[in-house]
């Protein structure tokens, strides 16, 4: 038995675009990468504050309870301590924390059998998914063509806008035609009557998608409401986390893609029940993710793993910026990754 010696959460900061990394390390020197979710952008705190809860998650209650355990039992550490912290509720920063500490020990794990995590998962059922470029808020006409010439040329053929106004949609529609797929994403910031008004708009701009049209963002009767006003299709699930979160949101019907984000759910492991549920449901599964680095590599990896999957979310790095995080992206092919083939998440494949 490989006994836990270590588990440690670090933010990495590179201004908004901080990274919660957790490295667990086991008595026969291995050693697994995983991440957790990253807090909120703010301006007016200092880059990484907002991630300190959650590294304290890992640090302060995960850690402790992780030291000398065997690091190949993920099912049952993740059950133990699921149940031991289900007192700090089972939404939130505890999820969070959770997620990277799980993703860290199916990093160790894969590692360990020198296979990737997709083939310990079952393998790939898939050859290709499609990828997407998630552009960040860019409030600028100029930019948000600027940087969809950049996409395309990187091999992209569909992009996700985070524009409130449509006027931006309608721009990318003139230019480059019916033939560039794009997705709007509101983080819902629209009341329902708002976000009916702004759905038919988009539906006319033909988008493939309308992500977290209403706030607050998980109020799945009023996303219900939305679905069944508009002919476009809702898109949503980055802000659930448990399996019965996903069961009522499923169950109201309103959306058509499923965007469960691996750091908030608790990771890979209850990541499998999530991808039953879309498959139940017959919805698309499309892991949200808006990091390069460990988070990526799990959520690629997933989102092989199941019938349901049909887009994957790149996060696209507008230029200027940089992720703190030193790894790129996938190689695109037709506009779509294939199969991560370096042991473990695989991270280090873009690196
Ligand atoms: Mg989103």
């Amino acid at each position: 038995m490989a006994a836990i010696e270590s588990v440690h959460a670090e933010v990495l900061s590179n201004n908004a675009l901080v990274n919660v990394i957790v490295t667990v390390r086991d008595s026969d020197g291995g050693e697994g990468v995983g991440e957790a979710w990253w807090g909120i952008a703010d301006s007016q705190l200092a880059a990484g504050r907002t991630a300190s809860p959650i590294v304290g998650v890992v640090n302060d209650l995960l850690a402790p309870r992780l030291l000398g355990r065997d690091a190949s039992l993920i099912e049952r550490l993740w059950y133990e301590l699921w149940d031991w912290g289900y007192r700090y509720a089972d939404q939130g920063i505890f999820q969070m924390g959770l997620s990277g500490v799980d993703l860290a020990l199916w990093d160790l794990f894969g590692k360990r059998a020198g296979l990737p995590v997709a083939a310990l998962l079952g393998g790939p059922i898939l050859e290709e998914l499609p990828a997407y470029a998630s552009f960040p808020p860019l409030r600028s006409g100029d930019r948000l063509l600027a940087e969809t010439n950049r996409a395309l040329e990187a091999g992209f053929t569909a992009v996700k806008l985070h524009e409130l106004d449509p006027a931006y949609t309608e721009l990318l529609r003139s230019e480059f035609g019916d033939d560039l797929i794009i997705m709007v994403d509101v983080n819902g910031h629209f009341d329902p009557l708002e976000a009916i008004q702004l759905g038919h708009r988009l539906a006319e701009l033909n988008v493939l998608w309308f992500e977290e049209p209403v706030r607050p963002m998980r109020d799945h009767r009023a996303i219900a409401r939305v679905g069944a006003a508009i002919g476009c299709d809702l898109a949503g699930g980055e802000n659930e986390h448990t399996l019965d979160d996903f069961d009522r949101l499923l169950s109201a019907g309103a959306l058509s893609y499923l965007q469960p984000e691996i750091t908030k759910i608790g990771g890979l492991t209850p990541a499998r029940r999530v991808s039953a549920l879309a498959e139940l449901h017959n919805v698309a599964l499309c892991p949200h993710n808006f990091r390069l680095g460990p988070a990526l590599a799990a959520s690629i990896q997933w989102g092989f793993t199941s019938s349901a999957s049909r887009w994957m979310e790149l996060p696209w790095v507008p230029e200027g910026t940089a992720f703190s995080f030193p790894a790129g992206l996938p190689a695109l092919h037709s506009g779509s990754v294939r199969p991560i083939e370096a042991p473990g998440l695989g991270t280090e494949e873009w690196m």
